[in-house]
């Protein structure tokens, strides 16, 4: 059996999935919370997930000091619930890693270099990149001889001209602290791309798409070919589309503006765009689930809210038409993306003149895999295609070991 074991490492949580490659089936998958939680007891917990199965007695508390001590735990669950990690060891593991700045444009087999290179990235990422190292050293203590790759969410971003990479700032200024737009959510994006062309039988290369990854974080990119040619999140994954609690675009003088006239300091800023905007911000909710039924029932900054989300959607859409001199298909992926139909239907609503429609029937569908909700003969494919980032991980660490 050839696996390949994927690891998501959060500042306190360790997510993961054992892919067996020959079919592309998740063996196991489990979800360590609350690692380092010091306090109360039996605070850390273990949810497992074996064959599509997860009793209540796969589940455990207790705390978890780190993320070596996780590792432990997840490879104590492999042997209690299987698969035995000790007698079928996967053949690689894969990292997430958020951030891989100019450096990494494809997925790469660690080394010493590569982990002082992400180590040196955290500055573009403090949140995450070394929350994703401390997943990587735990791997490497765990199982010293299978090889570890890392795979960025800025890789697939790689190929953005400096058209759309660079600020218009002072440039030496950008060289000299490394501003420019990276983007973000690249594995889901190529996935999303690949598997969208997959579904319409036509090869990526020869197609135009705009991918719309509507999570609890957002982004949009436009991909030619199969490569990234822009794509909304920037330097950080802050600007661009609205999201749960972030901003996204904004006039940047609207910070000195706040600074200068209610005092805030910078951590009350970075407070206010990344925690407190967005749909929280306009209307109190960030969960798009409430935030349409609130608007359905009536109120009127969830209305508000909802709008601002759907506008700025539009507005994206059509940037990258522009940018790609037309578009074959447009993609709908990740929580929202896949699951609302008021925001589908809302966010490309009026571009029938631009061979854009939704079919409010096929909309309306719930779950399932791959599909199309335009209607037949439409110029445009509008289709709604389930995120995989964990399977593109572990796809990715067969190209390089
Ligand atoms: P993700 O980051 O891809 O896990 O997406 C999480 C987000 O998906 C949550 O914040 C929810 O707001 C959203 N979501 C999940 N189900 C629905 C739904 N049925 N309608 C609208 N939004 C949803």
């Amino acid at each position: 059996m050839s696996t390949v074991l994927v690891v998501n490492s959060g500042s306190s949580s360790l997510k993961y999935q054992l892919v067996e490659m020959t079919t592309e089936s998740v063996l196991a998958n489990g979800l360590i919370e609350r690692i380092g939680d010091g306090g109360s007891a039996g605070s850390s917990k273990h949810t497992v997930t074996v064959d599509g199965q997860s009793p209540e007695s796969f589940s455990s508390e207790s705390p978890i000091a780190d993320h070596a001590e996780a590792f432990r735990v997840m490879i104590d669950a492999f042997e209690k619930h299987g698969p035995s990690m000790k007698n079928d060891p996967p053949i690689a593991i894969g990292h997430r890693v958020v951030h891989g700045g100019k450096r990494f444009f494809g997925p790469t087999v660690v080394t010493d270099l590569v982990k002082i290179n992400i180590e040196d990235l955290s500055e573009l990422a403090p949140l995450h990149n070394p929350a994703n190292l401390e997943g990587i050293n735990a791997a490497q203590q765990a199982f010293p001889s299978i090889p570890q790759v890392a795979v960025f969410d800025t890789a697939f971003h790689s190929t953005l001209s400096p058209a759309a990479y660079s600020y218009a700032i002072d440039a030496d200024l950008a060289d000299k602290y490394r501003v420019r737009r990276y983007g973000f959510h690249g594995t889901s994006h190529k996935y999303v791309s690949g598997a969208a062309a997959e579904f319409l039988g036509q090869p990526v290369e020869e197609l135009k798409i705009i991918v719309l990854h509507l999570g609890n974080g957002a982004s949009a990119c436009a991909v030619a070919g199969g490569k990234s040619i822009d794509t909304s999140m920037g330097l950080t994954p802050l600007e661009g589309l609205v999201m749960g609690t972030r901003s996204g675009d904004i006039d940047p003088a609207v910070l000195i503006h706040l600074h200068r006239k209610a005092n805030l300091g910078f951590d009350e800023l970075d407070e206010l765009l990344n925690r407190k905007s967005g749909l929280l911000g306009l209307s109190g909710r960030g969960d798009m689930r409430d935030v349409v039924s609130a608007a359905n029932d009536g109120d009127e900054a969830a209305r508000v809210a909802l709008d601002v989300y759907l506008h700025r959607i539009k507005h994206y859409v059509g940037a990258y038409m522009a940018e790609l001199g037309g578009v074959d298909a447009i993609v709908f992926t990740a929580g929202v993306g896949e699951n609302s139909d008021v925001v589908r239907a809302g966010a490309l609503a009026g571009l029938e003149g631009l061979g854009i429609s939704v079919d409010a029937e096929l909309n309306s569908v719930r779950g399932g895999g791959a599909r199309r909700i335009s209607p037949e003969g439409s110029p445009v494919a509008v289709l709604v295609v389930p995120t995989n980032e964990e399977l593109e991980i572990a796809r990715q660490c067969l190209t390089v070991i």
